[in-house]
């Protein structure tokens, strides 16, 4: 259900920031450690847009954000992707990004000490 809620949070704040105009497309940031079914999400998306009618033709474009670390202590940033993990680690992450400190270091300074700057949650990119 969490997938219908987000959906309709998108959609009520694409229509919030469209103004009067009526909305062709919505591009859709969809972070790559977002825990939610891509899939439901967007079919939630189509089922829903009909219920706001400047929204009833927009057509959401759904972009994967990739995750973004920054080194706390050298202030480098480095992506998920490319960095040494096991698969089980990798899926571990997905599910508990605050978890990635107990597998991953940066790469410029060993650091265990690094926030996740992007691809977590659901953000709206553009609105045309
Ligand atoms: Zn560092």
């Amino acid at each position: 259900m969490h997938e219908w809620a987000l959906a309709e949070s998108v959609i009520k704040a694409v229509v919030e920031n469209a103004g009067n105009k009526k909305i062709k497309e919505a591009g859709v940031l969809f972070g790559e450690l977002q825990a939610i079914d891509k899939e439901i999400f967007v079919f939630a998306l189509e089922e829903l847009r009909g219920q706001y009618p400047r929204a009833a033709a927009c057509r959401f474009k759904i972009m994967d954000e990739p995750a973004v670390f920054r080194c706390k202590a050298c202030s480098r940033e480095f992506p998920l992707k490319g960095l040494k993990k096991t698969r089980d680690e990798a899926e571990f992450i997905h599910f508990i990004p605050e978890m990635a400190h107990t597998f991953l270091k940066c790469p410029e300074c060993k650091s265990p000490d690094f926030e996740l700057v992007a691809g977590r949650g659901v953000s709206i990119s553009y609105i045309k």
